[in-house]
């Protein structure tokens, strides 16, 4: 007999999903309500806005404002539905066949829903440390809103200790994940017409030279750094968006292409950046500038998440297989904001309902089994907090 989730987190989840949290729209009304939900409940709740104030992340604390407390955190946001031929409406729940229909369900606002659910009773126990409740934004686009959060972190008073991070691993101990960085390269190059083509330089076939270098890169690390936890087990570099040029009869004066580095732990993406900047100036650039004046290259990150490194005697893991009663461990090879949280200096690991293979797809849906399996673990870590 499948264990069913309890009404409180279907109700919750349900509530979660009709919030439309596409991270190119706001999510400030889902957070709004999360906030008055806590209320309700006696739990405060500070919302710490974005920079232009369109988004918000969440944080509630409950128990004794001292260090030591555990995260439980979830992104907000959930990725857009368009060109996707959906059964039911995406932002209506959706219950049939023993599993709940929306886009979220699994990643992530059922772990979220699961956490809101157990807050009442968590409120009402006297608990040796803290427990906090994290809400960000803008996860799904690289990870970028999370940074905010953990900066404001920083000026509080208190320091948590593990932060459980709920991307859909189907309640399973994850301590690794690979890291992601966004770049844009732009270049320009020096126009002229194509018939007197030694008079310039196209930016095109700069560009082309700047892409070899990041396939060079690759595979060198490759040759040296393999991690046989992902799917793949490299570091990869793919260049995914490309223009530039006016004219076909134009050498082109710009171009660019963004590009991005799925890291595994062994391998910094900020040093491949940087020695991808220095080759691209050494072999390509300042050669061609030297012939041509003006031409140049210039790199902005714009996404940047470290991958999740698994921990010595990490306090996150042994604690999430205490509950488990497990001494299993896994990796995943998607990018999550649990890097970020451990470089903050948080012992971390990923742990959430629902299988990855449903996020982002037509029909998201989450086994209700799942729910009621995260809401056991949550269970078991009420008891760990207060014995
Ligand atoms: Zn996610």
């Amino acid at each position: 007999m499948t264990v069913l989730p309890s009404t409180q987190t279907l109700g919750l989840l349900g509530d979660l999903i009709g919030f439309d949290t596409v991270s190119a729209k706001s999510n400030r009304a889902l957070i709004d309500y999360v906030a008055a939900y806590l209320k309700g409940h006696g739990i405060g709740a500070e919302i710490v806005p974005s920079h232009d104030g369109t988004k918000a992340s969440l944080w509630a604390t409950i128990g004794p404002e001292i260090d030591g407390g555990i995260v439980l955190s979830g992104h907000s946001d959930v990725v857009p539905v368009d060109g996707q031929d959906w059964s039911s409406n995406p932002f209506l729940m959706d219950i049939r066949d023993g599993r709940a229909y929306g886009r979220g369900v699994a990643d992530m606002k059922g772990f979220v829903a699961c956490v809101l659910a157990a807050a009442p009773s968590l409120s009402r126990l006297p608990l040796k440390r803290p427990v906090h409740i994290a809400l960000t934004y803008d996860e799904e686009v690289g990870c970028i809103g999370a940074p905010h959060l953990l900066k404001w972190l920083r000026n509080q008073p208190y320091k948590p200790a593990i932060a459980f991070i709920g991307e859909p691993t189907l309640m399973r101990v994850v301590n690794a994940h690979k890291g992601i960085m966004a770049a844009r390269t732009e270049i320009t190059g020096c126009e002229a017409h194509s018939s007197l083509a030694h008079q310039g330089v196209s930016a095109i076939g700069l560009a082309a030279q700047a892409i070899g270098i990041l396939q060079t890169l690759e595979a060198e690390r490759a040759a040296v750094h393999a991690d046989p936890r992902f799917e793949p087990s490299r570091a990869t570099i793919s260049v995914n968006l490309i223009g530039g040029g006016t004219a076909i009869n134009i050498l082109a004066g710009q171009a660019w292409f963004e590009w991005d580095i799925r890291s595994i732990p062994a391998v910094d993406a900020h040093e491949l950046r940087t020695e991808f900047e220095r080759r691209l100036e050494r072999d390509v650039m300042a050669p061609a500038r030297a012939k041509f004046g003006n031409v140049d290259a210039h790199t902005r990150v714009w996404a940047d998440a470290p991958a999740l490194k698994p921990e010595d005697d990490g306090a996150a893991e042994a604690l999430a297989k205490r509950i488990l009663r497990t001494n299993e461990v896994f990796a995943v090879p998607y990018a999550a904001e649990a890097g970020q949280f451990q470089q903050a200096g948080l012992s971390t690991v990923i742990i959430g309902p629902g299988s990855i293979e449903q996020a982002h797809k037509v029909d998201e849906f989450i086994e209700l089994s799942q729910l009621a399996a995260c809401e056991a673990f949550l269970q078991g870590l009420i008891v760990e907090l207060v014995v």
